[in-house]
């Protein structure tokens, strides 16, 4: 490892501010005690000036005790015309006991005339007057220039000068922020290397990712001296978000040869990512780099070969040092190594000359052919091999069913009758439900219930439709795919017919079997 790369976590303030993102202060709590865990070095928990929960988590905060990262409380400058000790939103900086302030204050001529209303002059003081006060009252201070690569671009010897008065008043660390988001690798390499020539302090960079560069101009910045990089994880943030730090850690680390984080916490990289989109309760992003659940997933023929072959052939790095898995999909265009490969993903033990894999490939395309994709629905996939395999019988069969549906004063109500049979016996049972899906749903799950008592905890998180082939209409077939858990583990079935109701029941019917087999697997 050659250099040394500060991370600076802004998820609890500039990621807040993303679309869909809210967290309580326990969320913020935990938040930041799993990023001290993982070894950033710099938290930021909020801005206390501008809410109520901010000051809050700070106050909790000052109970805790953090190992690796220093705690940053946000702000601006003084507000103009008044001293830095009796400006409020300052004060609140100071009380909320942090070891480090960050303040962003404006370095683009424009912003200081039209936004601030004041002048140029006035906003240099405002600078330094509140770096001084902060360092006075033994805090470390980032100084964010706000808009400092437009600021730049409009006038350089003024946002300069913007530097060096948060410089000569103390500041410890000047990143420099493109806020809007909007500028090239070049340009933030360019006057990066400006600011690092001019200045003494450590330079820091804070980018944003709105034409899809966060994390190729902090890269930039990065390569031309800066030393502190600021962002958020899975990229929160306004607008398209931040720069990425779950994508920034590990090109630092495996591509660069430069250490940020201890090293040993890059196969947890993962977790921390789908640790942090759990409490924002968002679904994880299939599609991010390095953590993606897709990251490291082989979906054609040929490269699932190559891969069984030589696994570098197409994978830039193993993808466990960074806590991910290699995943094989299953479509029409998989090849033997494909099978194998899932089959051992799924805890099957077949070799590329086990006897069934043919007919196993045979019936894969065929069903893919007849709208089934497997790639989302692994546990229907594990009935398939399963059956080949073993010619195991189904634990249940569904002999018969009847939905109906009238509507009755503007609300609707949809009832199912299913008949299932479990070795000899037989059941039979009505429910209702706010749709025939939920109705059948309802009456299959009561008639198991007297067999496998343990099919209560089973839930469907998810249930999406699709129309395959459109140009038929209402005759279309229609692929059903449900998503279940029973809150230890996750797994995804699949129907397709062009019944809507046969084809949920279909995925219904998969999902339930799957239950079965994984309560079996866990008590066994
Ligand atoms: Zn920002």
């Amino acid at each position: 490892m050659t250099s040394s790369i500060e991370i600076y976590d802004t998820t609890l303030r500039d990621g807040t501010q993303g679309h869909g993102i809210s967290f309580s202060v326990a969320d913020k709590l935990r938040i930041a005690e799993r990023l001290d865990a993982f070894g950033v070095q710099f938290v930021e928990g909020g801005w206390p000036g501008s809410n109520p929960r901010d000051i809050e988590f700070f106050a909790e905060a000052k109970n805790r005790t953090f190992t690796h990262a220093r705690l940053a409380a946000f702000g601006s400058t003084r507000r103009k015309d008044v001293s830095a000790a009796a400006d409020d939103q300052v004060q609140l900086l100071i009380a909320a006991g942090t070891p480090v302030v960050t303040i962003f204050g404006k370095t683009s001529p424009l912003h200081v005339r039209e936004v601030l209303q004041t002048t140029l002059d006035e906003n240099l003081k405002m600078i330094a007057d509140t770096v001084r006060f902060l360092k006075a009252n033994g805090k470390f201070v980032v100084y964010d220039a706000e808009h400092c690569f437009d600021g730049f671009k409009e006038d350089t010897p003024y946002a300069l000068a913007t530097l060096h008065a948060a410089e000569k008043a103390g500041a410890d660390i000047i990143t420099l922020c493109d806020t809007n988001g909007g500028s090239l690798p070049n340009d933030v390499a360019a006057l990066t290397r400006l600011a690092v020539g001019e200045l003494r302090v450590r330079i820091g960079i804070h980018t944003h990712d709105d034409i899809g560069l966060g994390v190729a101009n902090a890269l930039a910045a990065i390569e031309a001296g800066a030393t502190h990089v600021q962002g958020t994880i899975n990229g929160y943030g306004e607008r398209t978000g931040n720069c990425n730090i779950t994508t920034v850690i590990p090109i630092l680390h495996f591509k660069l040869n430069t250490r940020s984080v201890p090293p040993e916490s890059l196969p947890q990289l993962t977790e921390l990512s789908q640790f942090v989109d759990g409490i924002a309760n968002l679904r994880p992003n299939p599609r991010l780099p390095w953590v993606g659940e897709a990251a490291f997933s082989h979906k054609g023929g040929t490269h699932v070969n190559a891969v069984a072959k030589v696994l570098s052939s197409y994978e830039h790095v193993d993808p466990a040092s960074v806590g991910n898995t290699r995943h094989v999909l299953i479509s029409d265009l998989a090849g033997r190594s494909n099978i194998v490969m899932k089959a051992k993903e799924l805890g099957f033990d077949l070799s590329a000359d086990t006897a069934h894999l043919k007919t196993m490939l045979a019936a894969i395309k065929d069903l893919e052919h007849q709208g089934y994709e497997f790639e989302a629905a692994d546990g229907s996939l594990t009935l398939l091999i399963r059956r080949v395999l073993s010619k195991a019988r189904a634990p249940f069969t569904v002999d018969a069913y009847h939905v109906s549906m009238r509507s009755e004063g503007g609300t609707s109500v949809c009832e199912a009758t299913v008949k299932v049979r479990v070795g000899d016996e037989r059941a039979h049972t009505v429910a209702d439900g706010d749709g025939p899906v939920n109705a059948l749903d309802a009456a299959l799950r009561a008639a198991l219930a007297t067999f496998y008592p343990q099919l209560q905890d089973v839930r469907l998180t998810d249930y999406k439709v699709r129309i395959i082939d459109s140009t038929t209409g209402t005759a279309a077939t229609t692929r059903v795919l449900i998503q279940s858990t029973d809150g230890v583990a996750e797994w995804g079935t699949i129907g397709v017919n062009e019944n809507i109701v046969e084809a949920s029941l279909q995925a219904l019917v998969d999902s339930l079997e799957c239950a079965l087999i994984h309560t079996a697997a866990a008590g066994a």
